[in-house]
């Protein structure tokens, strides 16, 4: 066992998808040219006040409900000093004491839950562009609204804060309130990271690596950043408490300050904004607007629609995917066929995060549920539905467009026990390989069977009854 454990705590911070900032109306879409999406507001002109916008708290409380926590009735806003170029205020609107969100939690696969201590509501800064020697500032992103999403400090390893963030960004994709891209920034990561020795009760000083941009630099910088901090301990030193900077290029982190307090920044409430209050009607109104969350319907495919775990866990994965699936297998016998036909040849072709994220298939779950109900109905066989679903998907086309009168005949499961019957006689060397005791040689058999049905028989029970009649 290594003499130290981890111990790690994660502040998230999510771009909320409300059509405007938080304070104003500019939009809040991503890129443009540089400096077109400001006004008075976002740029910080003296003499221009803040708005709230409503949708703002109304997603961050539907995130705050998906994560399990509490709503604070009445919570508000808060000034966070400090000056930096990509703040023209030189202080940011937040929330300290008294946050939108408190304790809640997200259930590893493990079991264990990760405990949210608090979300709240903020803006962002605006982006520096460093641009030949000159660094530049885009206000584009500046007032874009965030959730900060902080966790108590309980992961225990790499494997479990990477787990955190992608539950996380499944649920708040459920729920419509962000798209979580972590290249686009608009899912961004801080790693709180102490380590003590095994069986410490108390927490070790920590260091906090900022922005991190994707699942692999988190779980890259929090191994160097054990190793860094081993290193230190085991030699009889101190871990400074600092901010420290990850190079994804190098894979190392390095120290950019020391760690400010919170008393450094000078929170005080903000006075250009009344307090927020959610009434009971709002509440209840947002409650009923959470869908089914990701882990819930896995948990309903596997069950009730007897979809394998597996499947369950690609389908649920992407939001519209589990949609397509759900349109796919819509009234059919079995669902777990539809499952199969999309993690299987669909997710072969459609291979990457965003292009599954995105969804848009050249077969539509209208067809592909038409092909699963002649499948079920005997018109055609497994086999054909395989080939013709790869022509599908090729072509855009529906099922129709490839069906031979061949494909269409069907099988007379009459001819099942003949064509059995002719494949025993006809590979006695296999016959006696399965009778003593080779297992696979049964799928020679069940080969010749499916050869001279031209695919149609159904494997499975031409495998059944072979055996049946080996055995006698
Ligand atoms: P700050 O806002 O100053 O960064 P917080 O006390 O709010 O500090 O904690 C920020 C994050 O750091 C939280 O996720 C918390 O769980 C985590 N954290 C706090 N102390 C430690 C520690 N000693 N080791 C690891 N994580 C910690
Ligand atoms: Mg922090
Ligand atoms: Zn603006």
């Amino acid at each position: 066992m290594k003499t130290y454990e981890m111990v790690i705590g994660l502040e998230t911070h999510v771009e909320l998808s409300t059509k405007t900032k938080i304070f104003c109306a500019c939009t809040t879409e991503f890129g443009g040219a540089p400096n077109t999406h400001c006004c008075p507001v976002c740029t910080g002109q003296p003499g221009s006040l803040p708005v709230l916008n409503q949708s703002v708290v109304e997603y961050a409380v539907m995130a705050g409900l998906a994560l399990n926590c509490k709503i604070n009735r009445r919570s508000i806003m808060a000034r966070k000093h400090y000056v930096y170029p990509d703040l023209p205020k030189a202080y940011q609107i937040s929330q300290y004491e008294q946050p939108l969100c408190e304790g809640g939690w997200v259930m590893l696969d493990s079991g264990k839950k990760i405990n949210i201590t608090r979300i709240h509501i903020e803006e962002d800064a605006a982006k520096l562009v460093h641009q030949g020697g000159a660094v530049c500032i885009d206000y584009n992103r500046g007032g874009v609204p965030l959730i900060e999403i902080v966790t108590e400090p309980d992961f225990r390893s790499a494997a479990e804060a990477t787990e955190y963030l992608e539950k996380l960004q499944q649920i708040l994709r459920a729920v419509g309130v962000s798209d979580c891209r972590m290249q686009e920034g608009s899912l961004r990561c801080d790693v709180n990271i102490s380590l003590r020795r095994q069986g410490e009760a108390e927490l070790g000083v920590r260091s906090e690596i900022k922005n991190l941009n994707s699942f692999v630099s988190v779980a890259t910088a929090i191994e160097y950043e054990y190793e860094r901090q081993e290193e230190i301990l085991s030699a009889g030193g101190i871990v400074e408490q600092e901010t420290r900077h990850f190079d994804a290029d190098t894979g190392t982190t390095s120290s950019l300050r020391d760690k400010e307090n919170a008393d450094d920044y000078r929170y005080f409430p903000e006075p250009d904004i009344i307090p927020v209050v959610i009434p009971d009607s709002v509440l209840e109104r947002l409650k009923s607007a959470i869908p089914e969350l990701p882990d819930a319907k896995r948990a309903r495919y596997v069950e009730e629609l007897g979809v394998p775990e597996a499947d369950a866990r690609m389908l649920t994965k992407y939001r519209k995917v589990a949609e397509y699936f759900e349109e796919a297998a819509a009234g059919v016998k079995t669902p777990k066929t539809a499952a199969t036909f999309i993690v299987t040849q669909m997710f072969a072709l459609i291979q990457t995060e965003a292009e599954r994220e995105n969804w848009s298939p050249p077969v539509t779950a209208a067809q592909l549920n038409e092909l699963i109900k002649l499948l079920e109905s005997d018109k055609i066989s497994r086999n054909v539905a395989k080939r013709v679903f790869g022509q599908m998907l090729e072509s855009g086309k529906p099922a129709t467009a490839f069906l031979t009168e061949a494909d269409l005949v069907g099988f007379n499961p009459a001819s099942l026990e003949p064509l059995c019957r002719t494949a025993i006689a006809e590979n006695p060397k296999s016959v006696e390989d399965y009778k003593s005791g080779k297992e696979k040689a049964i799928k020679a058999l069940v080969g010749a069977v499916m050869r001279a049905s031209q695919g149609r028989a159904n494997a499975l029970e031409a495998e059944e009854l072979l055996k049946k009649l080996i055995n006698g």
